[in-house]
């Protein structure tokens, strides 16, 4: 027997979606708000962590993000689609967990760490991005999410989560909130198309949803292969191909890919060949979506609207959390 699931997700409007999205939790979300309800959020609130002194690059992403999600298919009559900063109970949850949560118990965390590090901060770290795992725990509980479809650098998060729901219901007479388990896609962690670690808004080595067909071209043109893969005729590496590593995630016939793994395994594929074939699938998967984006960014008051709509919906939801929370804390109630 199925059993109906509330999911939450998001993410954060600092630039239009890319395929990392795809693969990692947007074609998930298409098939989930199928049986289940889901709530999907735009982080503009975890946006302004890391970007406080550039207000208008998040206030920008806000619709770009909504229509990246209409254009791959998500549906407003299915899924909640909600904006954090409208939903002030989220911030209220986030001042009542940090009460909980030890300053060590965020230096721990693995991802944080990481994109410390990674963008630089050194002694300029808002105090806002060290504390947005708890904001994250506040999103998630407040929707009583119990699964969330995530790519991989956001365990940690799922982990302090459940850390905050444990503590929390043991301080209340009664649980207040939910556990909730993280669900990983196949593919959890996209490559950058520059062979990176990770697809990443802010690492700039993405395609975007409403990547160009000369864009798409360029990127996987682009692209490292095996380095040692000199003559068409020598055996080459799979490992570490990123053209495999996009083969496997997005090319739709797995019997073709593994029939091409071997023939490049054992020489005589050349890269060319392989990149045309990256090149035709990543082509016909983004020019629908391309095509839906352009029309659905044409109507900016349509988009505000249908965000407004799922706001308040959202609004209704995570203020009777709050309120849960509050009371099983003892504080008053009071409007
Ligand atoms: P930023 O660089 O601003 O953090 P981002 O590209 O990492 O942006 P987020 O908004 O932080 O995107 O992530 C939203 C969701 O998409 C998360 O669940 C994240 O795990 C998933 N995701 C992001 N990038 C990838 C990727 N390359 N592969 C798989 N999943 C991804
Ligand atoms: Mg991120």
């Amino acid at each position: 027997m199925n059993t109906t699931h509330t999911i939450l997700t998001g993410d954060r409007p600092t630039g239009q979606l890319h395929l990392g999205h795809f693969v990692g939790s947007l074609r998930q979300r298409v098939q989930l708000q199928q049986e289940h309800q889901q709530f999907i959020l735009i982080a503009d609130l975890q946006g302004l962590t890391d970007n406080g002194s550039n207000p208008q690059k998040i206030s920008h992403n806000i619709l770009e993000v909504m229509a990246d999600y209409l254009a791959v298919g998500i549906d407003p009559s299915r899924t909640t689609i909600c904006l954090q900063s409208a939903l002030p109970a989220l911030a209220e949850l986030t001042a009542l967990y940090m009460n909980i949560v030890t300053v060590a118990r965020v230096e721990r965390n693995p991802t944080v760490k990481n994109e410390i590090a990674q963008k630089g901060f050194s002694r300029a770290l808002p105090v806002g991005f060290m504390a947005y795992p708890i904001s994250q725990a506040a999103d998630i509980t407040a929707f009583n999410a119990d699964l969330v479809p995530v790519g991989d650098d956001q365990l940690p998060m799922i982990e302090q989560t459940n850390e905050i729901v444990h503590k929390m219901n043991s301080l209340t007479s009664t649980p207040v909130l939910r556990h909730c388990k993280a669900q990983l896609s196949d593919v959890s962690r996209l490559p950058g198309i520059d062979g990176g670690a990770k697809m990443s808004k802010s690492l700039g080595n993405t395609l975007t949803l409403s990547a160009s067909e000369a864009d798409i071209h360029q990127a996987v043109s682009a692209m490292y292969t095996d380095p040692n893969h000199l003559r068409v005729t020598d055996p080459g590496q799979i490992e570490g191909n990123i053209v495999f590593t996009y083969l496997d995630a997005f090319h739709p016939d797995k019997t073709l890919v593994a029939e091409m793994k071997a023939h490049y395994q054992r020489g005589g594929l050349g890269d060319r060949q392989c990149k045309n074939v990256l090149e035709a699938c990543l082509q016909e998967l983004l020019a629908p979506i391309r095509e839906r984006r352009a029309t659905f960014i044409q109507d900016k008051g349509q988009l505000m609207a249908m965000l407004r709509e799922g706001s308040e919906r959202a609004h209704t939801l995570t203020q009777q959390t709050l309120h849960t929370v509050k009371r099983g804390l003892g504080l008053p109630v009071l409007f």
